[in-house]
Parts: C-alpha cells; sequence; structure tokens
C-alpha cells in the first residue's frame, strides 16, 4: 500500500472512532458527527468553526450558505471541493448554533490534530476566530492575523497556516467579502511554495496552548475579534449520508 493509501485507511480509522464519539454532551444533541470531507491527501485543508444546522443533518461540512461561498471562492482560484479538505474544530453541532465552548474544543482536537497529521496539507486555511486561536496556539483574533501566512509545527509536522475570515462572517458584510476574496487569491502563491522544513524528531513536546486560555469561559471575544458567523439559512432536508458517501476517500 503507498504512503498516501495507509493514510487514508487510517483517516478511516479516525472516522469510525468519532462517529461514535461521546467524549462531549454535544454527542447528546447532534443527529450527525461531520467528520470533515475532501481529498484525503490534500495539500490544502479548511479548518472551519462547527457543523451548523445543514452539516448536523447532512453529515458534510460547510453545506449551508457559508459553504456556497467556499466554493465560488474556490473555484475562483481553480479549485474544487475534491481538490481539498474541509473539517471544523468541532465535529458535532452546538445546540442554536451558539459558540463552541472551551470544554468542547478540548474534548474534539484530537480528531483535528490526527486529520492534520494524516492528511499532511502543506497549508492549513483557518476560518475565523476559533480555528485560529486554537491552531495558533494564540488568543491573538481574525482581524489581525487574517492574510498572514505563518509556519506552525502542529504535532509532528511543520505546516503553512494561512487565517482568513470565516466565509459566513464575510456574507452580510461586503468589505469583509473583499478582504476574504483578496485573502483567497494568495492561496495559489502559498501552494505553490516549497513545504515547510519538517522538524526532525522532538525531544521535547510542542507546548500548546489549553482552550481554556485561546477562549475565555465567558466567551466575549475582544471587539477587534468581531467575527459574526451568522447560522446557515435552512436549505431542503436531504437524509444523513454513510461513511462511503463522505468523499473522504477520494
Ligand atoms: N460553519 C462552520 O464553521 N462549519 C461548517 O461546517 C458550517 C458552517
Amino acid at each position: 500500500m503507498t504512503d498516501a493509501a495507509e493514510r487514508r485507511e487510517q483517516l478511516k480509522q479516525v472516522y469510525l472512532e468519532a462517529s461514535a464519539c461521546t467524549r462531549c454532551a454535544l454527542s447528546e444533541t447532534r443527529t450527525t458527527v461531520v467528520f470533515g470531507a475532501g481529498n484525503a491527501d490534500a495539500d490544502l485543508m479548511f479548518v472551519g468553526e462547527a457543523p451548523g444546522a445543514n452539516e448536523d443533518k447532512q453529515g458534510l461540512p460547510f453545506v449551508g450558505q457559508a459553504g456556497r461561498l467556499l466554493d465560488k471562492l474556490l473555484a475562483e482560484i481553480g479549485l474544487e471541493r475534491s481538490d481539498v479538505f474541509i473539517a471544523n474544530v468541532l465535529k458535532c453541532r452546538p445546540p442554536g448554533n451558539r459558540d463552541p465552548r472551551p470544554q468542547e474544543i478540548e474534548a474534539c482536537r484530537d480528531y483535528l490534530h490526527r486529520q492534520v497529521e494524516l492528511i499532511e496539507p502543506r497549508v492549513i486555511c483557518t476560518l475565523g476566530n476559533f480555528s485560529t486561536k486554537l491552531l495558533r496556539g494564540d488568543p491573538t483574533g481574525i482581524s489581525r492575523l487574517h492574510g498572514q501566512a505563518e509556519v506552525h509545527v502542529l504535532g509532528h509536522r511543520a505546516v503553512r497556516l494561512f487565517p482568513i475570515y470565516h466565509p459566513a462572517a464575510a456574507l452580510y458584510t461586503p468589505s469583509m467579502l473583499e478582504t476574504l476574496r483578496a485573502d483567497f487569491a494568495r492561496l495559489p502563491e502559498l501552494l505553490a511554495m516549497d513545504p515547510p522544513p519538517q522538524p526532525e524528531a522532538f525531544d521535547e513536546p510542542v507546548p500548546e496552548l489549553e482552550p481554556d486560555e485561546a477562549f475565555p469561559p465567558d466567551g466575549v471575544p475582544a471587539a477587534e475579534d468581531a467575527d459574526p458567523v451568522a447560522p446557515s439559512p435552512g436549505t431542503a432536508e436531504e437524509p444523513p449520508l454513510s461513511a462511503d458517501q463522505l468523499g473522504l476517500f477520494e
């Protein structure tokens, strides 16, 4: 088996594990675990916040209005979903689309880290505040960071993180949409760069910020962090998809 095929098989195992997850109380209210979907060997990965109502029903990430904007922005740079992998910080929908809580992020983050380790993307686009703070391990907000790529070591891999605004935030704010589009336009150049040098085997674990530090329990973001992720408006209901339909195995 090739390295990529082996990693895809391992990703399937993580998917199966996540599908039955009861690590936090969101397992009691979710309809479907939204593991993520796309190319399991993608160079480019997107990480959003959490599934909304449509995603929870269909078991797929970004299927509402924000997802359609994401598809459009991808098409503008000559990419489609099957070229990339799309995941979220949380794999289960927070009721009423409230913000993810620190203990939920903590319970779920191992899945995201395993996805990153197995997919081995060169570039990870963090969409909005939650994924940016989690993967950067720092509480700095998206409005200060968007459009600035930086190399980070996640787990045992060095990857280019590229924070951008969340598409749901840009849906209703034309100036933010233009900023998002301009940041998106930088992606081909980032993907064309040589991959960042990989670190040697670590003696010391890489320090990570605890979710409590990045996401204060009061859940009130600083004004500069404003990232109003609107709930996805409803679309026609479709039955949940099975594992094989997830597009995970492309
Ligand atoms: N918003 C997100 O952050 N993720 C989704 O999957 C859908 C909307």
